[in-house]
């Protein structure tokens, strides 16, 4: 029986499946582009609009006619042309704004429906694509944003996640998936990519065969967030590199055939691992793809949290990158059209965005960086940020996302604005804030994390956050867990300080916030 087939015979189909089945998710690309982009907002098909997801568009909050789009950013490496176009995307339809993801991809808020077939012309004619940027597919894939250029790199996969990129990207045999399917691919010894939070992961390793060390990657699975976050289980397999894509399609092919379709909350890879066990997985892998070696060495050695600020030597003798801050992954249609003329006149012509909503120029001749860092612009987007601003990430919040309880954004940037003020610390503390229990702000992996919630006080219903502290991604991983209940986001900033204040007291010489 097909796999179609055997969806269709269950009866127990969420309502989104019963839309799948009835139109592929990529159809919606012509939909858009052919009819509703002529026929305006009014004429959308309610049906329809939970498909936009696949075009990479979601309906931005209130439901009045406006749009979020998000584009791939695959390693979070673009080509300053690239960047160049996205900047005027931002200027011309995104009300001059565009947003880093903690996934690395760039989003834009404000389209409206006719504009959407030109955004779509604009990044295809530069080689970009917001298709399956969203939606029950392969998301863009995260990596080491420095590959091809990393001193301590064991494998440059810049070409391995473009393989798998083109492979699954726009790939009717697997675009309809119980619910998203995320891959992270790095040849990073500091977890560049965390791997642990990520449906399917691959992660430096070696192996010795026929007494010769060869590397290649650990694997690991069913990593994800959310309201019932799992850390990635490691599964014992040595994936060569001319295996990753075997390996990536024949797990994408499992989980599309037996990932669980009755309720969303219950569809991702996560759930269905749990369930068969890591040794059953691994014997369906093989089914498919062949015998499989068993893992090799370890070759990760510890979580960068996906930051790069300040000058570094590359692997190449005499270029240097720089990792400078976008406060809050937000940067302005003409700073991002500056730093790509910088990255053509200084570097390699390639901007790198990062998991931590940030940006790397690369390729810059040592001698050039005195003169370059002096430039105005980094005054405002710093390589050398703020403690507390540089290393505060938030979700995109009620100003925009429908599913959102709180602000975050602005409540991100005044909370750190006045920790800033008021703590200094000689080491920084990552603090993330996210809307609601979706958690694409990622509160697990956090030194210290806000969830957003409401709460009632004497002046009636307000803005609250849960307090969770303890995330890490070093070693095999530990999600933060919950200090505090709702406290008032007016209050929020106080409770913060008091924490700080009791680890400023309190650390022993050298210890980290998070010491797991
Ligand atoms: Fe929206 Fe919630 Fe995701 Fe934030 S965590 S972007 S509020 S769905």
């Amino acid at each position: 029986m097909s796999y179609k087939a055997i969806w269709t015979e269950n009866k127990k189909l969420n309502a989104v499946e019963k839309v799948k089945l009835k139109k592929d998710g990529l159809d919606i690309i012509d939909t858009i582009v052919n009819k509703y982009a002529k026929t305006g907002y009014d004429s959308i098909d309610a049906d329809d609009m939970g498909l936009f997801k696949w075009a990479g568009v979601y309906e931005q909050k209130p439901k009045n006619g406006y749009f979020m789009l998000r584009v791939r950013m695959t390693s979070g490496i673009m080509r300053a042309e690239q960047a160049k176009v996205l900047a005027e995307i931002a200027e011309k339809y995104g009300r001059g704004i565009a947003n880093i993801t903690t996934r690395g991809s760039i989003q834009f808020h404000w389209l409206k429906i006719e504009d959407i077939p030109d955004v779509f012309r604009r990044l295809d004619a530069c080689g970009l694509s917001s298709f399956e940027a969203c939606g029950d597919c392969t998301r863009s894939i995260v990596g080491n944003p420095l590959a091809g250029i990393d001193k301590e790199e064991l494998i440059d996969t810049s070409s391995l996640v473009r393989e798998v990129n083109d492979f699954f990207l726009l790939n009717r045999d697997f675009s309809n998936l119980p619910r998203k399917y995320k891959i992270s691919i790095s040849g990073s010894v500091h977890n560049a990519a965390h791997a642990q939070i990520n449906d399917i992961a691959f992660t430096p390793a070696s192996k010795n065969i026929d007494g010769k060390e060869v590397l290649g990657f650990h694997i690991w699975l069913g990593g994800g967030l959310s309201s019932t976050p799992h850390l990635a289980k490691k599964l014992n397999i040595f994936a060569k590199p001319t295996e990753v894509l075997q390996i990536t399609k024949a797990v994408c092919t499992i989980f599309r055939d037996n990932g669980y379709r009755e309720r969303r909350t219950h569809a991702r890879l996560k759930f269905l691992l749990d369930d068969w066990g890591v040794d059953k997985f691994r014997d369906k892998i093989t089914e498919i793809t062949g015998p499989l070696l068993e893992s090799g060495i370890d070759k990760t050695v510890s979580w960068n949290a996906a930051y790069y600020y300040g000058i570094h030597p590359q692997k190449q003798q005499g270029k240097t990158f720089i990792g400078l801050n976008i406060p809050l992954g937000e940067i302005k249609a003409a700073d991002l059209a500056e730093l790509a003329s910088i990255a053509e006149t200084y570097g390699d012509k390639k901007l790198r965005t990062t998991l931590s909503q940030n940006i790397i120029i690369s390729g810059i001749d040592d001698e050039r960086i005195p003169s370059l860092i002096k430039k105005e612009i980094f005054k405002r987007l710093p390589v050398t940020p703020k403690n507390f601003l540089g290393y505060t990430i938030a979700c995109t919040g009620n100003e925009f996302c429908n599913l959102a309880i709180v602000n975050t954004k602005d409540t991100a940037r005044q909370i750190a604005n006045y920790l800033d003020e008021k703590i200094h610390l000689p080491v920084p503390v990552r603090i993330h804030i996210t809307g609601c229990p979706n958690s694409c702000g990622q509160k697990h992996i956090a030194d210290i994390s806000l969830q957003g919630g409401r709460v009632k006080t004497e002046n009636g219903v307000e803005d609250a956050f849960t307090v969770w502290a303890g995330g890490t991604l070093d070693g095999d991983g530990h999600f933060a867990e919950k200090l505090k209940d709702l406290t008032a986001s007016s209050e929020i900033k106080f409770v913060l300080e008091k924490i700080l204040r009791f680890y400023q007291k309190n650390a022993l010489e050298n210890e980290k916030f998070t010491a797991f």
